[in-house]
């Protein structure tokens, strides 16, 4: 529904722009948003991290008569926004559980009274029949809900209060709502408008890419060095964020980082109050800090030369990738977004998705989530376009700018890659009752002489030695594509190889599925022709030559027991 504002109203809202926010023009569709709103709409919002989302509503709350009630989980912003606002001539307060008796007090007498033009709000706030009360006492512009992500269930950010927001449009059907996020796959979307029955709400959906920040993604294996390379070669003395899944991670990744002479502070919730707020504040106000962080770091963070995004361990949604590479760059110029991942991620993902509460469904929303974090790790074409395309967005052309088409990765057929790896899993669960992870496996397969690999050797087990072909380190990323490609998964504390219901395409023998697989831009770089395109019997360690033999016998009596096309190992 478009909703009609007046002239003069319009003109305030210029006005406001210029006088209160000291901003020349409005940006992107902001003008548009403002005027839905104004006029009496409602508005869903998608503009990426720094967009600039936060005028849209707070420029017709004060335009409108009314106090504007703003619903934000960012409760460690709020005293900042607040003050930000009350610098500007703007009158605004905040709710929530931080407060004394006494400030809560004196900020819904102002409320109540009409002083206000602006009311932020904890969402757990909505829960209290006394919020309620007060908002009744007062006469209320608009709502904005905030980060109208966390709504959305099975988003990743999750946060039951937010289902409490359908009281307020019950309660006040007539004042218009905004709910606005930068986190927004065309399902979460959905998801918001009907959770916060945003029926007739307008869409405002901006442009997701953004150009100045480079997307990269290289294999880990010793991420802390492999991170202080980067910081020390690309952004020496730059201010950045690197991520980490775990406290424990964190603490170690900041100390390590100030035993070389870099300045890192550490933020994680296990933290003091204090210290996170003392990290926080030296990181907005300091040039050149670099803040190793969880993911409890960053939401409502408006810093605009964050020149660098690191992750050192693998997000757990695209989504969560998006956002938190958001954060560098707002400024416009060029910032990176650069990740190390292994196979290890994926193994302690799957775990954490296993013992995670929350339903079966919900774990399948996170495996999903997994998946799709993993597909664009392992994507052949530009990151970007993979990125947007998630987004629902389409892009016509390479960016020119992602690793992937700085330096493209050549494709290879892995299908007897994969045959090698599946065969082995196969083979040691059915003919040992043996389960191993990918370290393991891939020394079977390399046939290395460890001591916990002999007994494979000396036992006969036929696939032992069949992939010395490939080096540990290909083997690692072929795994990990088998992973992103759902023909191989990953389970239990061990992280053991399993198949999956796809895998027997790889391994039958009729019209065997082509794997394509990705080499690693190193690889291409050293050796641009991929290794082992097709079967090559000269690529074959000779000991495995008489494996085959029993393979095939053996694989011809599976088959006939299972009545099933045989599987077949090389061709
Ligand atoms: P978001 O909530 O979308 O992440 P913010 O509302 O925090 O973004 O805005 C990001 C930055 O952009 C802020 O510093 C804000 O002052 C600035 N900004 C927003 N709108 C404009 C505008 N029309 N002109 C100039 N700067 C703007
Ligand atoms: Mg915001």
């Amino acid at each position: 529904m478009r909703a009609v504002a007046t002239p003069d109203l319009l003109t305030d809202a210029q006005q406001v722009l210029q006088r209160v926010f000291g901003y020349d023009s409005f940006r992107g569709s902001q003008q548009e948003i403002v005027e839905q709103v104004i006029g009496g709409g409602d508005a869903l919002v998608l503009m990426p991290t720094g967009g600039g989302k936060s005028l849209c509503y707070q420029i017709p709350a004060l335009v409108r008569p009314g106090v504007g009630v703003v619903v934000s989980p960012l409760i460690a912003l709020m005293q900042d926004q607040v003050d930000a606002l009350n610098e500007l001539g703007v009158k605004a307060g905040f709710l929530n559980s931080t407060q004394t008796y006494e400030q809560r007090r004196r900020t819904e007498q102002a409320f109540a009274t009409g002083e206000l033009d602006l009311l932020y709000l904890a969402p757990e706030r909505l829960n209290l029949d006394s919020t309620l009360e007060l908002l009744g006492r007062g006469e209320v512009s608009l709502f904005a809900i905030d980060e109208a992500h966390c709504v959305a269930q099975w988003g990743h950010d999750f946060r039951p209060d937010y289902l409490n927001l359908s009281v307020l449009h019950e309660r006040w059907p007539e004042v218009p709502r905004i709910a606005l996020t930068a986190t927004a796959t065309p399902a979460t979307r959905q998801e918001i408008a009907t959770r916060l029955e945003l029926t007739e709400a307008r869409h405002f959906v901006s442009d997701f890419d953004r150009p100045n920040i480079q997307y990269r993604i290289v294999p880990k294996n010793d991420p802390r060095k492999q991170l202080l390379q980067f910081l020390r070669s690309e952004h020496a003395g730059d201010a950045g964020i690197v991520y980490r899944l775990s406290r424990a991670e964190v603490e170690r990744t900041a100390e390590f980082l100030v035993a070389n002479g870099i300045d890192a502070l550490p933020y994680h919730a296990g933290l003091d109050k204090e210290v996170r707020a003392r990290h926080q504040a030296r990181f907005l106000r300091e040039e050149g800090l670099v803040m190793v962080a969880t993911i409890a770091f960053g939401m409502g963070i408006d810093k605009p030369d964050v020149r660098f995004v690191a992750h050192l361990d693998l997000p757990k949604s695209v989504e969560g990738y998006y956002q938190e590479t958001g954060r560098a760059g707002r400024d416009g110029l060029p910032s990176t977004a650069w990740m190390a991942y292994g196979l290890q991620d994926v193994v302690q993902q799957r775990k954490l998705i296993d013992l995670s509460d929350g339903g079966e469904a919900h774990r399948r929303t996170l495996s999903r989530h997994l998946d799709s974090m993993l597909a664009l790790c392992e994507t052949v074409s530009c990151r970007r376009t993979q990125l947007l395309a998630y987004f629902g967005q389409d892009t016509p052309v390479a960016c020119q700018n992602c690793d992937t088409c700085l330096s493209p990765p050549e494709s290879w057929d892995g299908t007897v890659a994969a045959q090698k790896l599946l065969s082995t899993v196969v083979r040691l669960d059915r003919e040992r009752n043996q389960r191993f992870g990918a370290g393991q496996v891939i020394d079977i397969l390399r046939g290395k002489k460890t001591p916990k690999i002999e007994q494979f050797r000396h036992d006969s087990l036929s696939v032992f030695g069949v992939g010395a072909d490939l080096s540990d380190n290909e083997w690692r990323s072929v795994i990990r594509q088998l992973l992103a490609q759902r023909l191989l998964s990953v389970e239990g504390d061990y992280g053991t190889l399993v198949l999956t219901e796809s895998s027997g395409e790889v391994l039958r023998r009729e019209d065997p599925r082509q794997v394509l697989l990705r080499t690693e831009p190193k690889r291409v770089a050293s050796a641009p022709k991929a290794k082992t395109a097709k079967a090559d019997p000269q690529e074959m360690p000779a000991e495995a030559e008489p494996v085959f033999q029993k393979l095939r016998a053996w694989r011809l009596a599976t088959a006939r027991e299972e009545g099933k096309a045989p599987f077949i190992i090389f061709h």
